[in-house]
């Protein structure tokens, strides 16, 4: 069972398969990836997966990332407390890599639980609109799903140290990447635009 794989010079936690979408082009759908198979037999538990980040030598990667074969935030508790636990051994970058359907699944309030434990989260948001969203994604939210991520870029900026929305560049019409520029510049995050892998 991998739990965590290495990208670069990144360090990955793999720590669910659960996610409320199911994205057109998902690399779930791919079957294994470069990293092998993220599909767990089971989900670790917390010690389990602190136990296997801490196997490795922190100081050779430049960042630790919550991005496997599923939502992260979908494990919400246990992955605050592992960010909390690794932030007192470590002074290693923090990043997720979310879907930002995060207060749809914990709740509206959960955003000061993530003070101080991110440097960088990344949002994906695919879509200029709810429909097209809605459409590309399945959410299990429907159509709630877009402006729930975009209120979640916003209620989580004040606690974490930058927020991105990010598009990738084969699955989003040219035009549709500007209106994203500009729901990105009016929530005062910055958009990335990422080569599809
Ligand atoms: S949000 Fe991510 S993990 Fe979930 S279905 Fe879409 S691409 Fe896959």
């Amino acid at each position: 069972m991998i739990i965590t794989y290495t990208h670069r010079d990144g360090l990955y936690v793999n720590m669910t398969n659960r996610c409320p979408n199911h994205c057109d082009f998902c690399v779930r759908s791919y079957g294994d990836t470069l990293y092998g198979n993220l599909w767990l037999e089971r989900e670790p538990s917390t010690e389990e997966i602190l136990a296997d980040i801490k196997k490795r030598d922190l100081s050779r990667f430049s960042e630790l990332v919550f991005c496997g074969y599923g939502e992260p935030t979908e494990r919400l508790s246990d992955m605050l407390e592992i960010c909390s636990q690794i932030r007192r051994l470590s002074d290693i970058r923090i990043r997720i890599n979310t879907n930002g359907q995060s207060e749809l699944i914990n709740g509206k309030d959960s955003t000061p639980r993530w003070n101080g434990l991110f440097d960088l989260v990344s949002i994906s948001l695919n879509a200029a609109d709810a429909d097209t969203y809605d459409h590309v994604c399945h959410s299990r939210y429907g159509k709630d799903a877009y402006p729930a991520i975009l209120e979640f870029a916003k209620n989580v900026k004040p606690y974490v140290g930058h927020v991105v929305l990010s598009v990738v560049d084969t699955t989003i019409l040219p035009e549709d990447i500007e209106k994203c520029r500009a729901i990105a510049e009016e929530i005062g995050v910055e958009l990335r635009v990422r080569e599809f892998i």
